[in-house]
């Protein structure tokens, strides 16, 4: 009987049992994780910031149960990997065999980079436990101050909006993520939040926080400015949990280096989600991303390599269907050409694949406040991104991400007011000869 070990029961982890459960019946599966509320939707938790649904609603019953899975959770941190023994220690010293490990142990939030930055009691939003405390500062909170470009950042500023906290929301750049939006589609999400009487603070970072042991006072910004708070909250980009990897000596990067089966340097070591590095062989290039969907995809391929499959994740666009200053927006594909270095390389909910965008011409369709930008390559669409009215976003996920040549089209998609019948037309004919990808 084959021992299957997973590190971490989010979205990856459970994905992974599933799909090993599905292909080895008797095999014994164990997951591990620190977080004390198992298993649940991470994106729902902007929704439960916000009032929009209650804590029980992030356990919906569709999600995996451990007991459907007849898989074992262990709640508790694993602390040392042993490669060649085929051993995970855990903190509180137990030992766990393996035949096959997945290390699906995901992402935690970049502290903020200033003097002291670590002591600083700046609030972040990786996991319910973090929901929970913003919700408790929040219902005190006379003034918050919310650092950070990406959507993350943005669901906590709305957040404490929606619960009554005036919010002053602090940008380094000129406008929101802008690794992905155009500055259009930042205005519209900027005015949306101006609307709501958030106070926006672009080209501003912080100096200095002033606080009284774990109690905030205020934010004082490079250019001097302070801004009293007693809330501040941060959200300026993810690090991939890989302790355990590169500790373990398995070969690690930007997070931990896979290879299309999912495999680390070391065969019977898997690695998905959010801290998995995957390289192309065709290309060389390197795919890491912070999304549910994929998360969901690479734990399931790599679930089915486990137990005996040999199949190579296909590398689907990177895609998200999310809300940004009450705007629904989905993007996919590559987007932007602002490659982020260093630990901040990526925010939650964003592929480093958008900040990639080939050789391509960016039309613009849309009104009444909706907006379609979609990026022209020569011979296919590379990305798009759909604000508003999202009539477009399932075609446009499709000719993205099935690589639908466009030739024929492209005259048509390189203008503004024939863009959108054309994109239509290009996906109904597509959808006649084709069967329908997997969302
Ligand atoms: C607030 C928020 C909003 C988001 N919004 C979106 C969105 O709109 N769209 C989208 O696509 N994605 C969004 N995401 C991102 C998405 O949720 C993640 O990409 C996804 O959850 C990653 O899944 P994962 O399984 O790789 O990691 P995670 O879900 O982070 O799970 C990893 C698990 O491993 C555990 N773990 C880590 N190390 C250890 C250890 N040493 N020992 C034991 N356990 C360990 C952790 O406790 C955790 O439970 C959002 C995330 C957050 C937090």
């Amino acid at each position: 009987m084959t021992r299957y070990l997973i590190v971490g029961a989010g979205v990856s982890g459970m994905a992974a049992a599933e799909a090993i459960r599905r292909a080895d019946p008797r095999g014994e599966i164990t997951l591990v994780s620190d977080d004390p509320f198992g298993f649940y939707s991470r994106p729902g938790l902007a929704y439960y910031l916000s009032g929009e649904v209650t804590e029980p609603a992030l356990f919906p019953p569709a999600l995996p149960t451990f007991q459907k899975l007849s898989a074992r959770l262990i709640t508790a941190r694993a602390a040392a990997l042993d490669p060649d023994g085929h051993r995970l220690r855990l903190e509180d010293g137990r030992e766990l065999p393996y035949d096959r490990l997945l290390l699906a142990t995901g992402s935690l939030a970049v502290p903020l980079p200033v003097p002291g930055g670590e002591s600083i009691p700046a609030l972040k939003l990786d996991n319910l436990s973090d929901a929970r405390r913003i919700l408790a500062a929040a219902r005190s909170a006379r003034s918050a101050v919310v650092v950070g470009g990406g959507i993350t950042a943005l669901e906590i500023v709305e957040g404490l909006s929606a619960r009554g906290v005036p919010v002053h929301y602090l940008l380094r750049g000129e406008r929101v993520w802008p690794a992905v939006l155009d500055e259009e589609e930042a205005r519209l999400v900027e005015a949306e939040l101006r609307r709501h009487g958030i106070r926006l603070h672009t080209n501003s970072e912080v100096a200095e926080v002033e606080h009284r042991g774990s109690r905030v006072q205020a934010v004082i910004t490079r250019s001097g400015q302070r801004i009293p708070c007693d809330l501040l909250a941060v959200a300026i980009g993810v690090r991939p949990r890989m302790e355990l990897a590169a500790a373990a000596g398995l070969q690690v990067e930007r997070g931990i280096r896979v290879n299309l089966r999912l495999q680390t340097s070391r065969p019977d070591i898997y690695a998905a989600g959010d801290v998995a590095q995957i390289i192309d062989p065709a290309t060389g290039a390197s795919h890491l991303n912070a999304l549910w969907g994929l998360g969901r995809r690479q734990g399931a391929a790599a679930g089915r390599n486990m137990a005996g499959g040999d199949e190579p994740y296909p590398l689907p666009p990177p895609f998200n269907i999310t809300r940004l200053g009450g705007l629904v927006t989905t993007v996919i594909g590559a987007v932007g050409r602002q490659r982020r270095a260093g630990p901040l390389a990526i925010t939650r909910g964003e592929s480093e694949a958008w900040q990639d965008a080939p050789e391509s011409v960016t039309i613009v369709t849309g009104d009444h406040g909706s907006r379609t930008r979609i990026l022209v390559g020569e011979r296919q669409l590379v990305g798009a991104v759909v604000m508003g009215d999202q009539l477009l976003s399932r075609p446009l996920l499709d000719l993205v991400g099935q690589c639908v040549d466009i030739s024929a089209a492209r005259p048509e998609l390189l203008h503004p007011a024939q863009a959108a019948g054309a994109i239509q037309r290009l996906w109904e004919k597509w959808k006649r000869t084709h069967a329908r990808p997997q969302p």
